[in-house]
């Protein structure tokens, strides 16, 4: 259980970090769903340390629709009447009325063994987000595709803070790109990683890894330039 700063919370042990935002009305928006199929990590950190009623849960925005990001989408949905929002392009893959190719290589092929494992309820999202879509009081959206086709980075500009899903990971204080067997497009992944480092901000949170709390943008900035010499 980890505050970030002011108004930002991780939910640590869901496999893929899920983020809470305190909004100013007192409302919460949620970034991503963890794994766990009950969502239920989410709504006792709501409940416990946030002292706030599961209905004050307004929004579900995912950053991309792979399963340790949505699967714990459908419970949280009914439990919190919450908004689900994911971006256009990755909209039926949540719906179900898509699906996203395995992961490639020898995960894709453990994948498919155990995929039955791997299944979540389909959800229907409420909202289909678009480039620079603005959501609570604080965060717009930026298209960041390459992860999946509609994977999205949500940017804080007061907080000089974003939020990239798994376009880039923070491991060991060493940022990553797109992971290769996950990605839909690397060279896509690549360009989205140069889109991220245009922007102004200090602060990275991860769908992976731990928080990287200064110095975001350049160091964004030098893994862009690493990707280019590939
Ligand atoms: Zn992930
Ligand atoms: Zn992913």
């Amino acid at each position: 259980m980890v505050e970030i700063m002011p108004g930002v919370h991780q939910i640590e042990g869901v496999n893929a970090n899920s983020y809470l935002i305190l909004e100013n009305d007192g409302s919460l928006t949620l970034i991503d769903a963890g794994t766990s199929t009950g969502g239920k990590k989410i709504l006792e950190y709501v409940k416990t340390t946030l002292s706030k009623q599961p209905t004050d849960l307004k929004i579900l925005v995912v950053t991309h629709a792979h399963i340790d990001h949505i699967r714990g989408a459908s419970a949280i949905k009914k439990s919190t009447g919450a908004k689900v929002m994911i971006h256009e392009q990755d909209a039926d893959f949540l719906s179900g009325k898509k699906k996203l190719p395995p992961p490639r290589g020898a995960v894709g092929f453990i994948f498919r063994l155990f995929s039955v494992f791997f299944r979540s309820s389909p959800v229907e999202p409420d909202v289909r987000l678009k480039e620079n879509d603005k959501i609570g009081s604080s965060l717009t959206v930026f298209h960041t595709p390459g992860h999946t086709p509609g994977s999205i980075t949500l940017y804080d500009q007061k907080r000089k803070l974003v939020f990239v899903g798994d376009a880039i990971t923070n491991r060991g204080a060493k940022l990553q790109g797109s992971i290769k067997q996950f990605s839909s497009d690397l060279h896509m992944a690549d360009r989205s990683v140069e889109k991220i480092s245009s922007l102004d901000f200090e602060t990275l949170l991860s769908g992976h890894g731990d928080p990287l709390r200064s110095g975001g943008a350049q160091k964004v900035r030098e893994l862009s330039e690493s990707l280019k010499k590939k």
